[in-house]
């Protein structure tokens, strides 16, 4: 079953997250999907960091993109929003001072996204 063509994983990564880690990330706790975003990192995970939106077009693009994703797509989700485990770029930006980002749950609320961030992580969704 292809992963790009619908919201599902394939029976591989899903295999993958069981064996590591005894569930996927639909049904993993705040801390379990931090480590499992941290093993993808681990594991060499490149992300899509550039070209960064620079309009609301171009930002709204990939809401859509993300948008039909499952919870169990992590590393897709990972991937399309550039996310990276550090701040980025001269100003380095990062999850801290993101309109999306609450601090106290340490957790990203882009609907989107919807995910566990460490505050010095970053996404190219990143606004203030
Ligand atoms: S949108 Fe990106 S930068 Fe902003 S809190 Fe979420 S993961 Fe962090």
């Amino acid at each position: 079953m292809s992963e790009s063509q619908d919201n599902s994983i394939s029976d591989a990564r899903r295999q993958a997250y069981l064996d590591k880690f005894g569930l996927t990330p639909a049904e993993a706790s705040h801390d379990i999907l931090i480590q499992m975003i941290e093993d993808h990192f681990a594991d060499g995970l490149k992300t899509e960091v550039e070209p960064f939106p620079e309009t609301d077009r171009e930002f709204g693009k990939l809401l859509d993109e993300l948008r039909p994703m499952s919870a169990d797509q992590l590393r897709e989700k990972l991937v399309l929003s550039g996310w990276i485990l550090e701040p980025y770029g001269e100003d380095q930006m990062r999850c801290q001072e993101c309109m999306y980002y609450l601090v106290h749950k340490r957790w990203c609320d882009l609907p989107e996204l919807d995910l566990p961030a460490k505050p010095d992580w970053w996404c190219r969704l990143w606004r203030i």
